[in-house]
Parts: C-alpha cells; sequence; structure tokens
C-alpha cells in the first residue's frame, strides 16, 4: 500500500489532558511529566496554556511551568492561548509557538472563548501584527462537526484556512475536537484543502470520543496531513459528553505507526514510561497499548518490519 512514510507528532498531554483534570496536579508532578515526555523524541510538545486562570485552574502556573521545565535541543515547546492577553503572557513567558485556539463555528466559539469565529480571526491578525518572534500557529477546531451546529460544511472551513493562507501561515491546524469526525470525512476535508492550499503543514488533532481516532489518524495522514496530536494515557476529555473518552492516547499512535513502518522518530517505550507515569499521577488512563501491552510483547522473536 502506498503510504507516507514519516509524521511529526505534537504531544498534548499537559495541555489538553491537564486542563479538564478537576483536580489540581502539582506544579512539580507537570515539570516531572513534561521533562520525561522530553525525552522521547516529540518534534513538539504543547506543555500548556496561556488562559484565564478561572476558565483553565489546572493551568494556572503556566508562567513557573514555562522557567522550570529542561528544554530538549530540537524539540518545539508550544502553548495554547485564545487571546491577545494570553498571547502576551506567552511571548513573555519565553513561548516561540503557539497554538491560538479558535473553533470553525460561531456557536462553540462563543462557548469556548466568547467570541464569534470572526473575532478570534481578529484577534488573530492583532497577535500576527505585534512584533514577536513567537509564530502563531491557528485551527480550526470542531471543524468536522460541533455539537451544538451539527456538520460542518466545508466551505466554513475552507473560508477560516484562507485567512491563514492570506497571512502567509502554512504551520496550522485542524481538529475533531469533540470525536464526531469519520475517516472518510477526515481524508476528503484534508484532500480538499490541501488541494486549494497545497503549501499548508497541516496538523490533524483528534479526540477519540466514539473510537474513531485511529482510523481519522490513518485517513488523515493519507490525505497529507503533516502532523498529528495526541496525548500520553489518553487523557482529556469532552465537556459535551461527561465521561466520554478524551484524545488519542500517544502510545496507541506510535504503537500503530510502528507496525505501519511510518517514521516518527519517538520512541515508543518511553511514551509508555511517561503515559505510565501520567497515571500514576491523575489516577487514570484510557489507552489500549497500557492495557493490553505491545502487539509482539508475547512472541519471543519479534516479526520483521511489515513493509
Ligand atoms: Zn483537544
Amino acid at each position: 500500500m502506498d503510504y507516507p512514510k514519516k509524521v511529526k507528532i505534537r504531544e498534548v498531554c499537559t495541555r489538553d489532558g491537564f486542563q479538564m483534570e478537576r483536580e489540581f496536579i502539582d506544579t512539580d508532578k507537570k515539570i516531572e511529566i513534561i521533562d520525561l515526555l522530553s525525552e522521547c523524541g516529540f518534534a513538539d510538545i504543547q506543555y500548556t496554556a496561556f488562559v484565564h486562570p478561572r476558565a483553565v485552574p489546572n493551568l494556572k502556573d503556566a508562567e513557573v511551568v514555562s522557567q522550570r521545565i529542561k528544554r530538549v535541543p530540537g524539540v518545539t515547546y508550544s502553548a495554547l492561548v485564545a487571546n491577545e492577553k494570553g498571547f502576551e503572557r506567552a511571548v513573555a513567558a519565553g513561548v516561540k509557538t503557539v497554538e491560538f485556539v479558535l473553533s470553525a463555528t460561531d456557536s462553540h466559539n462563543i462557548n469556548n472563548v466568547n467570541a464569534t469565529t470572526k473575532e478570534s480571526l481578529q484577534r488573530v491578525e492583532e497577535c500576527l501584527k505585534k512584533d514577536s518572534d513567537c509564530l502563531i500557529m491557528p485551527g480550526a477546531a470542531v471543524a468536522f462537526g460541533c455539537p451544538f451546529e451539527g456538520v460542518v460544511p466545508f466551505e466554513r472551513v475552507k473560508w477560516i484556512f484562507q485567512h491563514y493562507v492570506d497571512w502567509g501561515l502554512t504551520e496550522v491546524s485542524i481538529a475533531d475536537t469533540t470525536g464526531m469526525a469519520n475517516p472518510i470525512q477526515v481524508y476528503d476535508t484534508i484532500a480538499r484543502l490541501l488541494d486549494l492550499f497545497p503549501d499548508l503543514e497541516l496538523a490533524l488533532h483528534v479526540h477519540n470520543t466514539r473510537g474513531m481516532a485511529l482510523a481519522n489518524i490513518f485517513a488523515g495522514i493519507q490525505a497529507g496531513a503533516k502532523v498529528i496530536d495526541s496525548a500520553a494515557g489518553g487523557l482529556g476529555g469532552c465537556p459535551y459528553a461527561p465521561g466520554a473518552t478524551g484524545n488519542i492516547a500517544t502510545e496507541d499512535v506510535i504503537h500503530m505507526l510502528d507496525l505501519m513502518g511510518v517514521e516518527t522518530g519517538v520512541n515508543l517505550d518511553k511514551v509508555i514510561t511517561a503515559a505510565n507515569k501520567v497515571r500514576e499521577v491523575v489516577g487514570h488512563s484510557d489507552s489500549y497499548i497500557l492495557k493490553a501491552g505491545k502487539a509482539f510483547d508475547l512472541v519471543k522473536e519479534k516479526p520483521k518490519k511489515q513493509t
């Protein structure tokens, strides 16, 4: 089967995962986990968010965490922001790459960041005008389906990405924030976007709310997504479906890609160690590999790599 040979992984556990945790996670523990993740070989670790502490109390220590993590050369340490205030805080904390959160539908964006999609686009534009050496990576959350508005028309997604392209941005992300996408839809959406905007380095962010994340990742890479988001231990959740599964577990993604012969640069055993630490700290996880082990763990002689 003709399939891309390489993909980058962005680890989002300590941002997307920790933001959903009710109990405050000790700052030292966060730093310990981020430092473990730094050893795994990720292209990018989205380690925190600079958002209002009332909105996301668990990430109120973003500045302290930024100061104290051990930065491994070659790894991008990115953070999430939602407005100019957050962007300024991130820049002051020395962050060189931020993801700017923005939803494809007004209803979700208003619910999430109290602004329409258009107002959020204006916020991105204002931040781009600021004199900083911080790379802004905006995206489109709920781009495949919105818990308030249902299926999102492709034209709406295209309209958002047209802004990014017009601003000269190439590193952008597209998200199935609440696990509503299916693999054919992911393939078609990404393929159409890349047909229109071939220079985009598209990151795909999927949640495993309904068990479709690995299939969506498979389809997304085939359509040309260059970066995959995932969270060690499968942390995270969905505020609109209490108790639902969160981000796809990094160890499940790396395990699948390793078996498929897709290079990620990520060491699966080190991810499993980090994911076990995450589980120990927060008291739960949602991961096939932490439960079942690797596919060939029980076989003495490992089979040759499938090509
Ligand atoms: Zn997410």
